[in-house]
């Protein structure tokens, strides 16, 4: 909006015409009006109210906003409350989302969307999970294709041990049995049971496989090495990049690369959904790094010698938006701060839970 103007939307979701101006160099919400005609006498008082000094203007319009109706969603302040193990600590808005930061019970802080707090009764850090899945015991025997005899494998602490192969169902069953009553022990105490077990079993005669420069899709396997009960294979990615991977999963992965193919598509997905040119872009709005003929200090505020003023503006989609000359540095880094709410925020919040999906190990 130019400076001063007053403009009346229809806003989909609350199904009202919403009235805001804008003057001042920032953006004022008047309210929100079910019939078009009122929203109208409110814009035309408020055009009038704006002709009054601006300390006058500024006691009318919190008084206006005073009178309003609450919104049934208006901001609830749940500092220092209990959901399940987290304590709220402080909010923090982004974009149109309030996430409140906790403190758990067992002492790490996490930061959690507000709906989040109520829609689980043990609410945590996700540590109450961690503790459930921790205890959780399964136990299975299958049949071993190559060998022909009865694998024995126990699930638990998020993870598939495997126990060892048996030519006897019944011998099988029990140390199956066995497992999972050594699994309830403190952890150290299961893990060298697991060992001494293991090393008690005779060796199986496993053939070396070497995959020296074979490839799989983007890695070249150039060297083995061996750790434990697994070969791990250093290889190089047509990136460049050199890694070690575990040789299962070099077969098993259809799309095995550094972790570049995973990148590649994440910045795929965001130039489709927001106009990118590269995955890069993210760091970038994150950083706080500045330009080297920056003086001001602030990212996107610099400085017109000739007009001796400050000059505020953001880019976004490799498009600079100006954002208004300020006398005062405080003003453009004011309104800088608000645009990277308004337009990073969505963005990042999408980013992180797109990343989530894509950052998994290979
Ligand atoms: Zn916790
Ligand atoms: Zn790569």
């Amino acid at each position: 909006m130019k400076p001063n103007t007053i403009g009346i939307s229809w806003q989909k979701r609350s199904r009202k015409w919403l009235v805001r101006i804008w003057a001042y160099n920032k953006s004022w919400w008047v309210g929100l009006f079910a019939d078009r005609e009122e929203a109208q006498k409110i814009k035309k008082l408020v055009k009038e109210k704006l002709k009054l000094p601006h300390d006058e203007w500024l006691s009318w319009y919190n008084a206006y906003r005073e009178s309003l109706p609450k919104s049934p969603k208006a901001f609830q302040d749940l500092t220092g409350q209990k959901f399940g193990r987290l304590t709220t600590l402080r909010w923090e808005k982004v974009g149109r989302r309030t996430y409140w930061h906790c403190k758990c019970d067992c002492g790490k802080e996490v930061r959690i969307i507000k709906e989040g707090l109520t829609r689980r009764p043990h609410v945590s850090c996700g540590c109450y999970q961690r503790e459930k899945t921790a205890l959780t015991v399964t136990g299975f025997i299958t049949q071993d294709k190559n060998s022909r005899k009865w694998l024995v494998r126990v699930w638990a602490h998020k993870k598939t041990w495997r126990i060892g192969l048996f030519a006897d169902m019944e011998e099988a069953q029990e140390i199956k049995r066995l497992a999972e009553e050594k699994l309830k022990l403190p952890h150290d105490e299961w893990l060298s049971w697991f060992n001494a077990f293991k090393e008690s079993l005779p060796k199986s005669p496993k053939v070396f496989q070497d995959l020296t420069g074979q490839k799989f899709d983007r890695l070249t396997a150039l060297r083995p090495k061996r750790t434990g009960r697994h070969t791990y294979w250093h290889c190089k990615c047509d990136c460049g990049k050199e890694i070690m991977v575990r040789q299962d999963m070099l077969k098993k992965k259809p799309q095995a690369s550094c972790g570049c193919h995973q990148r590649a598509e994440l910045a795929r997905i965001a130039r489709i959904r927001f106009g990118f040119i590269d995955g890069t872009c993210v760091s970038n709005i994150r950083s706080d790094k500045l330009r080297s003929d920056n003086i001001s200090g602030i990212r996107g505020v610099s400085w017109y010698s000739r007009i001796q003023k400050w000059n505020a503006k953001i880019t976004f989609k490799g498009k600079p938006y100006h954002l208004g000359i300020f006398a005062d540095i405080q003003d453009a880094a004011q309104i800088r701060k608000k645009a990277e709410e308004k337009i990073f925020g969505p963005f990042l919040e999408w980013y992180e839970n797109h990343k989530k999906q894509l950052d998994k190990p290979e």
